[in-house]
């Protein structure tokens, strides 16, 4: 089922075709209209006219989310401050958030993406879809629900509210779809347990999006088994609209990411330099058919990879695989690029190890791998112990290509940690 099926099947030279128009378009717009970018042009020694085919998008600058914070809140505008009709902003953790505004055209084609996301998984008019994202300034409520009006599905603005309001009106209203957070899944999971409610015969919700916070292939596996439903991934940058940047067909296979609206770029987040088709990198984006606020070359700080050749589905816009981290985690050790996740998934990967562990880089790039034992389950005989070490040693190695140093350690001999937990202690930047 397809919501554009033209726009979503173009072939890769039309795809390339637009996609240089539209970048040529974006650069002399934002070159007039916007000096911060005007600057940078005039430090980098380039012109609009500099861009003549796609290659050329290297040229250009990379904007930052530091960039976005010191322009806020309207420093990038390309139209006058009176355009926009929205206003949303990214969940900054600290100080100013970036600032995204949006004209009523951005609004209109935010909401297309959306409604060609959800087709894209089998969504149709006959659907109710709860909304059980946050609305107001998080993208995640609003930009979701008028890409589902727009589909002609009822949409429950349910925000995050009280579990018990969330199944009264998944009762009452039949929802067949919702968006969520995926750690509230696994959490409103337990509450239906606990009230006694078996989501297969007593919900009808037959679909899940989910989205806004890193999570596993095995989240998703454990969320699609106790709803007895389909798991899709969203990719909702607020910086490039919010959700349907890039969304999962119903092949869950990665996620398409809408490539007549963006142009998108694996980088080596240590060098800037673009990767091969294929390797795993930092994903850098341009918006191509934003009035408001144009960006160009975002550094999205997510590490992803493009899925080679094309999906079953049909359409022809690349896909990119589930998030490996963030590259502000990179380590880079004996100048290889290693991510702390790749070494969290080869240890969940074992049932004999806990869930508490460290990750130690020191003297000449030496890895250190702390982790204790599971509590349970693991009789922590001597010589069992010793070969599940050399077996960690060995997969961490063929994930990462730096072999480690592994401590095995009784469960609870790790402090625990308040909130976020410290994964990774560098010592060479100490
Ligand atoms: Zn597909």
């Amino acid at each position: 089922m397809f919501w554009d099926q033209e726009s979503e099947t173009l072939t890769r030279p039309t795809i390339e075709q637009l996609q240089l128009k539209r970048l040529q378009n974006t650069v002399e717009r934002v070159a007039q209209r916007v000096p911060f970018y005007r600057d940078k042009f005039t430090k980098l020694g380039i012109v609009p006219a500099d861009i003549k085919s796609l290659a050329d998008v290297r040229l250009l600058p990379f904007t930052t989310g530091a960039d976005l914070r010191t322009i806020y809140p309207e420093g990038m505008l390309a139209v006058d401050r009176d355009e926009p009709v929205r206003l949303h902003t990214s969940s900054g953790t600290t100080g100013k958030p970036k600032a995204i505004f949006f004209s009523r055209k951005d609004v209109e084609n935010a909401a297309e993406l959306v409604a060609r996301s959800l087709v894209m998984t089998g969504i149709t008019r006959k659907d109710v879809l709860q909304n059980m994202m946050s609305y107001g300034l998080f993208t995640g409520g609003l930009v979701m629900h008028y890409g589902a009006e727009k589909v002609g599905c009822l949409v429950i603005p349910s925000g995050p509210g009280t579990s018990e309001r969330q199944l009264m009106l998944m009762q009452d209203l039949r929802s067949t779809a919702v968006h969520i957070l995926p750690s509230y899944a696994l959490y409103f999971a337990s509450f239906l347990e606990h009230k006694g409610i078996d989501p297969r015969k007593d919900l009808s919700v037959r679909k899940a999006f989910v989205g806004a916070e890193p999570h596993t292939e095995e989240t998703r596996r454990r969320i699609e088994q106790i709803f007895g439903c389909d798991v899709y991934n969203s990719y909702g940058l607020t910086e490039m609209n919010g959700p349907g940047t890039a969304f999962e067909c119903e092949h869950k296979a990665g996620m398409h990411l809408w490539e007549d609206n963006f142009i998108l770029e694996i980088i080596n987040p240590a060098t800037g330099e673009p990767l091969p088709e294929g390797q795993t990198g930092e994903l850098v984006m341009t918006t191509l058919n934003r009035e408001a606020m144009p960006i160009l070359r975002y550094r999205t700080r997510d590490i992803t990879s493009v899925i080679p050749g094309p999906c079953k589905c049909g359409r022809t816009h690349r896909r990119i695989a589930r998030f490996t981290g963030r590259s502000d985690d990179m380590l880079i050790i004996r100048g290889v690029n290693i991510f702390p996740q790749q070494i969290e998934r080869v240890l969940m990967s074992f049932q004999q190890v806990g869930r508490n562990y460290v990750i130690i880089v020191e003297g000449l790039d030496d890895l250190t791998v702390r982790v204790e034992l599971a509590a349970a389950g693991f009789d922590g005989q001597v010589e069992h112990v010793a070969a599940l070490q050399k077996q960690l040693v060995e997969k961490l190695k063929a994930e990462t290509y730096v072999r480690p140093k592994v401590d095995l350690l009784p469960a609870g001999s790790l402090p625990v940690a308040e909130g976020k937990a410290k994964r990774v202690i560098d010592k060479r930047s100490l």
